[in-house]
């Protein structure tokens, strides 16, 4: 995006308020704009006048251009489950922000018979994992031929369209691919791989199904070759996939193939390389070795790549020491550096409390709280949370910074009426806050007792310290 303030998208807009797009003004249409929540084409005056005026049509452009992603946004699938890839502007995420999180495709080969296939295809469908107040799921399949045989690697593709999600199709068999895209196309998946020996085909068929395609070569001249001749035939839709080896020095050539790409696109402009990047863990199952080793290193590559710069990823690996870390990573990556991860401040309830049970205080960093709720929750420890506004800062980093004060403390207490909730005066406050302990019994009247550093540990602490003596 090469536009920076709002007032640059303004100066390109109809500037009548007429709130066609949702807005109340067409100033606040520019930051929408700006933010990514709105998208020019809302503007329909806009869009009306450049399809009657050519010199209309040439701002419509010159602001498209100026508000388009430096990395082109290619979208897999279709309806709700469809997944966003590439579209990030910096390369580094504390510049601004990352936007669509890598997206992580897992494989189904036509080998299998259909019984494994249903078994892997739930597997990926129903994993959930709770972190942060989010679920983690799994994005899509990557669906390969291993079969050579069209019309099965067809029979497969459509089954596992069955399950609803976005759907990347391996096969360099254009006759196998060509089948497949006769059965799902309008699911628009992403086709892997056009190469050097093949990209004719790819090509037709990218142009005749309307899907996006990966191009891939390991030689970056050739890849952005591919890229050249692809777009310039009409196929905007690409992703460049560098190619993936597993150790050693083939690792580290992959690396540095990935990084060139994403800095030439991002530095120095190059908009033939500006496509989202396509990484393939999968490629550790090459290794020789046990399932562990292979699955360690499928492991290792995606974390390289989720941190740089991959924008989607093939795995095999559904066991959870693989797609744990990995979820966790991407997550942590992709998340707003603007706006930390915070909860609501007030007041929980736990487990049902009584006016006899404990009164607990942490901050509203969602990371700490929700770890916070477990630790009660799972302790089956009944009490009353509240939730200081420490502006999404944990502990340690709020009390030394001045967010986790005792006044703030005070007005907490008062405003969530948790005195009229219990009938005593106790607060338990996180061990990383003991320094507060007297100014905050100081500055509320209530009695404070210093809880442990880790709230995993306070089920031991209960059992010493509560009730307290007299
Ligand atoms: Fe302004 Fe266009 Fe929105 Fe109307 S539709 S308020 S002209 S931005």
């Amino acid at each position: 995006m090469k536009v920076k303030s709002p007032l640059e998208v303004y100066n390109f807009l109809p500037r009548t308020n007429c709130k066609e797009c949702g807005y109340d003004t067409c100033m606040s249409f520019a930051s929408h704009i700006l933010d990514r929540s709105a998208k020019v084409f809302d503007c329909k005056p806009l869009v009306r006048d450049a399809e009657k005026d050519a010199k209309a049509k040439e701002k419509l452009e010159k602001l498209i251009e100026l508000t388009s992603p430096e990395i082109a946004e290619v979208v897999v699938g279709v309806g709700s489950s469809a997944l966003k890839i590439g579209g990030e502007e910096v390369l580094h995420r504390h510049e601004l922000t990352y936007f669509n999180p890598t997206a992580f495709f897992y494989d189904i080969w036509d080998s299998l018979d259909d019984k494994k296939i249903d078994e892997r295809c739930d597997r990926v469908v129903s994993y959930k994992k709770f972190y942060v107040g989010k679920y983690l799921t799994l994005d899509g399949f990557a669906v390969r031929c291993t079969s050579n045989d069209p019309k099965r690697f067809a029979e497969v593709v459509k089954k596992v369209a069955g399950y609803g999600k976005p759907m990347t199709l391996i096969a360099l068999n254009p006759e196998c691919m060509k089948a497949a895209l006769e059965v799902v196309a309008d699911q628009r998946p992403l086709i892997y791989a056009a190469t050097e020996g093949n990209w004719k085909e790819f090509l037709k068929l990218a142009l005749d199904y309307k899907v996006p395609v990966v191009l891939r070569a390991k030689d970056l001249n050739l890849l952005k070759s591919l890229a050249v001749t692809f777009k310039s035939a009409g196929v905007k839709d690409l992703v460049l996939d560098p190619v993936t080896e597993p150790i050693g020095e083939g690792l580290q050539g992959t690396f540095e193939r990935v990084i060139q790409l994403r800095r030439k696109a991002i530095l120095d402009g190059d908009k033939d390389v500006a496509y989202p990047i396509m990484v393939t863990p999968i490629a550790a199952w090459m290794i020789e070795g046990d399932e562990v080793t292979k699955s360690y290193w499928e492991t290792v590559i995606a974390s390289m790549f989720i941190v740089k710069y991959a924008d989607a990823m093939i795995f095999h690996s559904i066991d959870q020491h693989v797609v744990m870390p990995t979820l966790t990573l991407r997550f942590n990556i992709y998340t707003d550096p603007r706006t930390p991860v915070q909860v609501a401040p007030g007041l929980r309830e736990i487990n049902n409390p009584t006016p006899e049970d404990p009164v607990f205080i942490t901050t509203n960093f969602a990371l700490t709280y929700y770890t916070v709720e477990n630790d009660l929750n799972s302790a089956k420890i009944r009490g009353w949370l509240l939730v200081l506004n420490t502006e999404g800062i944990g502990v340690e980093a709020s009390v030394a910074g001045g967010k986790f004060t005792a006044s703030k403390v005070k007005e907490l207490i008062n405003e969530t009426k948790v005195g009229e909730k219990v009938k005593h005066r106790y607060l338990v406050i996180p061990g990383l806050a003991a320094r507060l302990q007297g100014a905050i019994e100081d500055e509320t009247g209530w009695k404070v007792l210093v809880g442990p550093i880790d709230s995993g540990r306070i089920k031991g602490w209960m059992e010493k310290n509560w009730p307290p003596k007299k």
